[in-house]
This record gives structure tokens, C-alpha cells and sequence, in this order.
């Protein structure tokens, strides 16, 4: 079947050629024949095109075949005689306007047997631009419009029409486009009028604008430039010649937003873009009210990340995430970089529950897997969130602080987490201060000791913690530095490096987590010890060997467990 509409296009092809010819007949060689001659061709058309599923082919036929049905069965008359020279005059100059739409007809036909043949679309020049990217096509000539929209939408691109000024002014409130093209002359109100409706709007006016004309005047080209035309191109144009200025606009666009609005180190929006982005988004909702939310986001621990691995580690972790971001929100969501490893997400039309629901995915997705890897290693993030709906009356900045303050909510009760503000924070705050954490506490155990490890973890496992074991100080300095960790149980003598050693070092770089707890073991009692323990943070002492018992009231002491 795409074998045969194939073979049927170039025979289409050549019909329609044939046909522009005929209507091309002057006075001097027209004969009755041309007449018949294009009735007949314009009929086989009507039957044929539709079983090669070209409908509108079909249709337009039709209303061919109607037109001069006059030349059929009046050989007799003399081809020489002037009624009919002007009879088919004046059809060959309406029919002049059908057969343009058949050869636009076929135009979009066959670019659709084409892309059938790319397998993927992306493949096709200039599609990377096209994709995403929203245009609207201005303009009351019907045909040309729906040629526009639909040759254009093969592209990749996604095209809005519009009839007149009026509705082109309706749909630019609703949705944000990255090029215009417009027509001057529209009814009741013309081109300029728009012209004026755009430039007036800070959020459009640095809209790539093309004006498709039939007027090739020089004041209307130079008028429509100085009023901040990008382009000005006249009618009948080559659709490929529109396809590539179009490319050529969107693409110097794209490279200017992408110096101007994006975080280089991640992609994803800046600052800037933000606050101009969100004060427009507010504005659609005055006029279209729907909710809107935002979430801020900040990475957890992300400092022990760059301690640990380095500050490039940490930029690849930041780039991590912020795609992980971008590849699970939908195209009218907006990520920025808020700070240094803070994103904010605007998600219209979305309530709060639904953000936080949003959110709470995305979180689900940091913990399936990691958010980078580099040389083989893998790198895990959890991240902390919180989500504001935005109400009446509501200024940008309260809204941000909001969402701030339940992401900061969100950290105060355990991290790893999505609060909706003011719904969530109070009970969440409400369970951190009694020390109801949905965590479990962390025990790390750094004892060179084997046998006197598993000893620990099998008589304190029946407490609501998790044990993690470290072979010296050495690696107990590591675990430390890359995750909480709410009590250490630290032999003071080890290989390598002792606990001493190790309490010394994270003194030395001001990196003693403020809430870690340090029960220190012991072999000797010499005060010296004990003293110099103290001064590095250890907050209670046990001497070997020493009685489980009392090991385990110590733990829950410390710890606060009830
Ligand atoms: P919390 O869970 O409380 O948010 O802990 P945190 O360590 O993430 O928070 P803190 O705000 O103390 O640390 C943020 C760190 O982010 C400090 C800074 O070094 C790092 N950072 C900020 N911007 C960048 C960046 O562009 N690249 C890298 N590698 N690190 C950055
Ligand atoms: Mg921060
Ligand atoms: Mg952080």
C-alpha cells in the first residue's frame, strides 16, 4: 500500500504539472481541447486520488470537476469563438486557486510518505529546535493557515492558529510561544494592531515575530522592521524558504536564552529567568484562574559530598540531579537553579497536594538508584523539599519564603522528605522535637576488633537503630563524612588511625557533625586519656572490658530512645 501511494505521488506529481500548464494556455494557443483536456484530467484525479487515501485531493477534485463540467459534450462548438475564450478565462483564474491548494495538497502528502520513511523523527535537520518549540500562525486565509499548521507540525514543531487579532490575542495569554508569524492584512482588525498588542507586553515582546505579506510595498516592509519584525516575507513564498528562516530565528533564540536564562553547570533555568518567569506565570492565573505550585529543593548533605569526593564530584552530582528533575516533569513545568545545590520547581496547574505528590516521585527515584556515577562509582543523594501552593493576594516573595520555610521543616525533622507548607510542617515538627523520627538512628562501630563488633550489633539489635561497622579510624572518618550518623562507638587504639586520631582530624577541619555522639572505648583508664577526649568531643568514656548492660542503658541514654 505506501509502495503504491508512493508511485501515486509522482504520478500526482506529474497530473499537476500537466494541469498548471493547461491553465497557462494563452489566448493565442487555447483550444477547446485544453478545456476537455483538463476536465478529463481533473476527474481521473477525483477517482483516483481518494483510493490512495488522499482524501483532500479527492475533495478539491470534486470542486474542479464542477467547474468545468461546461467543456464536456460541446464539441461542436468552435474553439475560435470568443465566448469561449472568455468562459474559460475566467474558470481557469478561479480554478487558478484550487490547483494551488492541490499542489499544497500533495506538498503535505508527500512529506508525511517522507517522514513515514525516517524512522526516527528526531533524525530530520533542525528538529532538535523544532522540538518543544510552540508557534503560532496568524492569518485569515484559511488554506494557508491549515498548510502552515500542518507542514509545520511534521517538523516537530507544536503550531496554534489563529483567524484574527482577537484570538491570536487569546491564545498568546494562555500559552508562551517562541516565534509569531503574522499576516498585515486581517479583518476587522489588521496585523498592526497585533503588532502593537505584542510589542507593549514585556513578556512578548522579545518574541521572534515573522510577517508573511501579500504586500510587497517597501513602507510596509520598512514600517513592520522599525515596529520590531524579525522577518518579512511575501506572498506566494516557498514554504522551504519560511521552513528555514523559521529554523534560522528559533535557533539564534534559543542560543541567546541559553547564554542569558540557563545555569551553565546544570542547564537548567537560572535566577533570572525565575523571577521573570514566575511574575508572568502569575499573571496567566489572574487572568485563567487554575492553581500553581512551587517546590523548593535542597540537596541533603550535600557538603559531606564535596568533603568527601571533591568539588567535581559534587558539580556531576549537582548535574545528576537537576536531570533527574527535568526527565520526570511535564513541558510547562519550570526548573531553575535557585542557589548553589537549591532548585526551585513552578508547576502550573498543579495543587499543592499534587506538587507534593510530584515531588515525593522524584524522591522515590534518588533512592532507586544514583543520581551519577564517575569512573565507576555510583554517588546516592537524598534531597529535602518543600511545596507551596500559591493563593490570592500572595506575593512572589512570600511564596518563595513559604515553600523555603517547609523545605527548611523538611530538614529539621530528618531530611529525605517532601512537607506541604503549613498542611505538613506542624505535625512533622511536632515528631522531630519528640524524637519520633521516621529515620532510624545510625550507629557506627569503629573497632578493629572483629569478634567485639558482632558482639555489639547482636545485643543492641533488638533497639530501633542501624548498625554500620568500620575497621579503623581511617574508615570510620569516611562514613562520617558522607552520612549522618547519630552515635560512634570508637575504640580509642586502632591501626592506622585511631579514634583519637580520628576525632582529631574532624576537629582539625571544623567537620564534627553538631549532632554526632561519641562513646568512646577504652583499654586504659589513664586521665590523660579521658581529658584528652573530652577536648576532642568524646561525650561518655567505657572502659574494657565492661558490662553489656551497661553498655546498652549508655546507648539509649545517648541516643534519647525511651
Ligand atoms: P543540608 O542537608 O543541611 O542541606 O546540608 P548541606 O551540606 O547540603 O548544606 P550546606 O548548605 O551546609 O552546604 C551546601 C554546600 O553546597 C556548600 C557548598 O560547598 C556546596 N555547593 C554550592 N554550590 C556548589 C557548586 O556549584 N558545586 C559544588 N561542587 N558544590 C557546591
Ligand atoms: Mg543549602
Ligand atoms: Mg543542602
Amino acid at each position: 500500500m505506501k509502495e503504491g501511494r508512493k508511485r501515486y505521488v509522482v504520478e500526482l506529481r506529474k497530473q499537476l504539472d500537466r494541469l498548471r500548464e493547461l491553465f497557462a494556455a494563452t489566448d493565442e494557443n487555447i483550444t477547446f481541447d485544453t478545456a476537455l483536456q483538463i476536465y478529463r484530467l481533473v476527474h481521473t484525479l477525483k477517482g483516483s486520488a481518494p483510493m490512495f487515501g488522499f482524501v483532500r485531493i479527492g475533495d478539491i477534485a470534486e470542486k474542479l470537476v464542477q467547474q468545468w463540467e461546461w467543456a464536456q459534450g460541446q464539441e461542436t462548438l468552435s474553439s475560435t469563438d470568443t465566448s469561449v475564450i472568455v468562459g474559460f478565462q475566467s474558470t481557469v483564474s478561479e480554478g487558478a486557486v484550487w490547483l494551488q491548494q492541490l499542489v499544497m495538497e500533495l506538498d503535505v502528502y508527500s512529506q508525511e510518505l517522507d517522514l513515514d520513511d525516517k524512522q526516527d523523527q528526531k533524525l530530520l535537520q533542525g528538529s532538535a529546535v523544532a522540538h518543544g518549540s510552540r508557534l503560532l500562525v496568524i492569518d485569515d486565509d484559511e488554506v494557508l493557515r491549515s498548510y502552515l499548521v500542518r507542514r509545520l507540525t511534521l517538523e516537530g514543531y507544536i503550531v496554534d492558529d489563529a483567524r484574527d487579532v482577537a484570538g491570536a490575542q487569546r491564545l498568546l495569554r494562555e500559552f508562551t510561544y517562541d516565534l509569531i508569524t503574522i499576516d498585515l492584512m486581517m479583518h476587522p482588525q489588521s496585523g498592526y494592531e497585533l503588532f502593537e498588542f505584542v510589542k507593549e507586553d514585556p513578556t512578548l515582546k522579545w518574541v521572534p515575530l515573522v510577517v508573511l505579506s501579500g504586500r510587497s510595498d517597501i513602507n510596509d516592509k520598512v514600517r513592520c522592521f522599525y515596529l520590531g519584525a524579525d522577518d518579512y516575507i511575501t506572498k506566494p513564498f516557498q514554504y522551504e524558504e519560511l521552513s528555514a528562516r523559521i529554523y534560522g530565528l528559533l535557533k539564534r533564540t534559543k542560543n541567546f536564552e541559553q547564554m542569558a536564562f540557563r545555569d551553565p553547570l546544570t542547564g537548567a533555568y537560572n535566577r533570572r529567568y525565575f523571577d521573570h518567569q514566575i511574575l508572568a506565570e502569575l499573571q496567566r492565573i489572574q487572568r485563567y484562574p487554575s492553581p500553581i505550585s512551587l517546590a523548593f529543593i535542597d540537596i541533603d548533605r550535600f557538603k559531606s559530598i564535596n568533603d568527601t569526593h571533591g568539588h567535581h564530584i559534587g558539580d556531576i552530582v549537582l548535574q545528576g540531579l537537576a536531570h533527574l528533575l527535568q526527565n520526570h516533569l511535564r513541558e510547562t513545568d519550570l526548573l531553575a537553579r535557585f542557589g548553589g545545590e537549591e532548585f526551585v520547581i513552578v508547576l502550573p496547574g498543579v495543587t499543592g497536594v499534587d506538587a507534593r505528590k510530584v515531588m515525593e516521585t522524584m524522591l522515590q527515584h534518588t533512592h532507586a538508584g544514583p543520581v551519577a556515577q564517575y569512573e565507576g562509582q555510583a554517588f546516592h543523594i537524598t534531597f529535602s523539599a518543600g511545596v507551596c501552593e500559591w493563593s490570592e493576594g500572595m506575593s512572589v516573595a512570600e511564596w518563595i519564603r513559604r515553600a523555603d520555610d517547609a523545605m527548611y521543616s523538611a530538614k529539621q525533622s530528618g531530611r529525605d522528605r517532601v512537607l506541604l507548607y503549613a498542611d505538613d510542617m506542624s505535625a512533622a515538627l511536632t515528631e522531630a522535637s519528640a524524637g519520633v523520627e521516621t529515620r532510624k538512628k545510625t550507629v557506627l562501630i569503629a573497632d578493629d576488633d572483629r569478634i567485639l563488633r558482632s558482639i555489639l550489633v547482636s545485643k543492641l539489635q533488638h533497639l530501633p537503630v542501624q548498625f554500620i561497622e568500620a575497621v579503623d579510624g581511617e574508615e570510620a572518618y569516611t562514613i562520617i563524612k558522607a552520612q549522618p550518623v547519630d552515635l560512634c562507638i570508637l575504640d580509642g587504639v586502632m591501626p592506622r588511625l585511631d579514634g583519637f586520631g580520628m576525632l582529631n582530624r574532624l576537629k582539625q577541619e571544623e567537620a564534627m557533625p553538631e549532632e554526632l555522639q561519641i562513646l568512646m572505648l577504652s583499654g586504659r583508664s589513664r586521665d590523660e586519656d579521658m581529658s584528652r577526649g573530652q577536648q576532642l568531643g568524646v561525650n561518655a568514656y567505657m572502659h574494657k572490658p565492661f558490662s553489656m548492660v551497661e553498655l546498652e542503658f549508655k546507648v539509649k541514654q545517648m541516643l534519647e530512645l525511651t
